[in-house]
């Protein structure tokens, strides 16, 4: 399909040092901050949650509304009531054309949403609202391009890092294949997800093609083994997916999709051409942009040995200008961590490391809410990390350049292979370790997050995903009954 052609438009954009931009965003979002929302199951019949739980803000603890989470009656109703889309291509196009809109009118409440419920900063939340238009409008062109008809029933399991964007992503693609889908959103984000799903509703989806079910991982279990579940898209983290497979291959038909985006353990090169000031803004916007929460975030960097030292003294430097808070602050960098279990596992983590004299350099973090401070821990290598720590955590290592061939090795060892950047200026570098690395995705002389829908396909290999990449030319094939292997494409 030609999605580069005249059908493709990009999402509005503000400028956030323009201060009318500034001023606009304020004026909108500004009657969200101490509102409540709610979320209840949106299935094709009168749903019957059975409890409800408060949804808190991560960084104050306020409350931001209640979710309703679905029954296994709601499940089961909504199993029944589910329908592929069945209506022309072109109308599916244009239902999620106007979907677009109807999220860039409504950018007020959603970017209030996304900074008190996710704990996402303005800048973090416009990106956020931009990719899930791009994703409603990219897909909505490849849609209507696409040559085979939709599988039939999607279960679109998503995470909570990106609950608008990716929530938004998976159900536009199955949808514009022409599936039904049943949506669970992660069960930290309801509220955003609840959204999303009445603008969708609003724009023309019908209720029989998205329903929404919110609630803890047991809806997630129920659906992947519902034989009426004919694919499943899930991101998330890799043990969850084997789970997803697992069940699956249990109790769906042989053959059932999985597409799956999950963990990372990425690294970054930089070496002794690097220039070190761009080096050291990537290396922030790359470990600590959004807390360290994406699963494109750098993990492990790797310094060449001959300017590890003033390098670091750099990094620290800026990393102690960095500001934690509220989110909804303009001079917060770094927002809080999703919730109480992951801020005390990776403060575990962390304390592991500090007893074993790890810690390089440590920022300060606000008291209540769950923050973490940026932090730096030494390594010897990548080896050495046995998990992803999703957080503000960077690994340091030094290197070599007698050894970069090892450190390569290492690399791609870990069996993961989702982003990995390099600040060099030495071109047959660039083309050697490019040509090398195992991974989805790799920047060079930039940061290492934000892929683009449309110009950067995002998506990785081995224990990072089955791939093809979302935002890409080869997404939305495998919503559809074509014989396409999963290829990372
Ligand atoms: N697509 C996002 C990025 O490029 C990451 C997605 C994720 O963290 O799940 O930063």
């Amino acid at each position: 399909p030609d999605l580069f052609g005249p059908a493709r438009r990009n999402s509005r954009g503000w400028d956030l040092t323009h201060a009318p931009d500034l001023d606009e965003i304020e004026t909108a979002r500004a009657p969200y901050r101490t509102t409540t929302a709610s979320a209840a199951p949106l299935i094709a019949a009168e749903a019957r949650p059975h409890r409800q739980q408060p949804v808190l803000n991560p960084a104050t603890r306020a409350k931001v509304g209640t979710v309703h989470l679905a029954s296994d009656i709601d499940i089961a109703v909504a199993l029944k009531a589910a329908r592929p889309w069945q209506t022309p291509a072109r109308d599916r196009a244009a239902v999620l054309h106007r979907a677009a809109g109807l999220y860039e009118e409504n950018f007020g409440p959603l970017l209030a949403l996304l900074t008190r419920e996710a704990g996402k900063t303005l800048p973090d939340a416009v990106g956020e609202l931009r990719e899930a238009v791009d994703f409603l409008r990219y897909y909505a062109n490849a849609g209507e391009a696409a040559q085979d008809p939709a599988r039939g029933v999607f279960a679109c399991i998503s995470p909570w890092n990106f609950p608008l964007a990716i929530f938004t992503g998976q159900i536009a693609a199955a949808l514009a294949a022409g599936n039904g889908v049943l949506a669970k959103p992660a069960e930290q984000t309801p509220l955003i997800a609840h959204d999303a799903v009445r603008l969708l509703h609003k724009a023309g989806v019908p209720k029989t093609a998205l329903q929404l079910l919110p609630g803890n991982g047991t809806v997630g279990a129920a659906l992947t083994c519902a034989p009426q579940v004919q694919g499943v898209a899930f991101t998330g983290a890799t043990e969850t997916a084997r789970i997803i497979r697992r069940a699956m291959a249990t109790h769906l038909s042989p053959g059932t999709p999985l597409i799956a985006e999950t963990g990372g353990l990425n690294a970054m090169i930089v070496d002794s051409t690097a220039l070190p000031e761009q080096a050291v803004a990537d290396i922030l916007a790359s470990a600590f942009q959004s807390s360290g929460q994406r699963c494109s975030a750098l993990r492990c960097l790797y310094l060449q040995e001959d300017i590890a030292e003033p390098f670091q003294k750099m990094l620290f430097g800026a990393m102690a200008e960095l500001h934690l808070g509220d989110p909804w602050n303009l001079s917060t960098d770094l927002g809080p961590l999703i919730d109480a279990d992951a801020r005390s596992r990776i403060a575990a983590y962390i304390a592991t490391a500090r007893a074993r004299d790890r810690v390089l350099w440590q920022g300060l973090a606000p008291e209540t809410g769950h923050f973490l401070p940026p932090t730096a821990l030494k390594v010897s290598g990548i080896k050495e990390m046995a998990q992803e720590i999703f957080g503000p955590v960077l690994h340091i290592a030094t290197y070599r350049t007698e050894d970069l061939d090892k450190v390569i090795a290492d690399i791609n060892a870990t069996g993961y292979g989702l982003t990995f950047g390099l600040h060099s200026r030495i071109d047959g570098r660039v083309q050697n370790l490019a040509d090398r690395l195992a991974v989805g995705n790799i920047y060079v002389n930039r940061n290492q997050i934000g892929a683009i829908v449309g110009s950067q396909p995002f998506g990785g290999e081995g224990l990072s995903g089955t791939g093809p990449k979302a935002g890409g030319p080869r997404y939305l094939a495998r919503f559809t009954t074509r014989a396409t292997p999963p290829d990372n494409g």
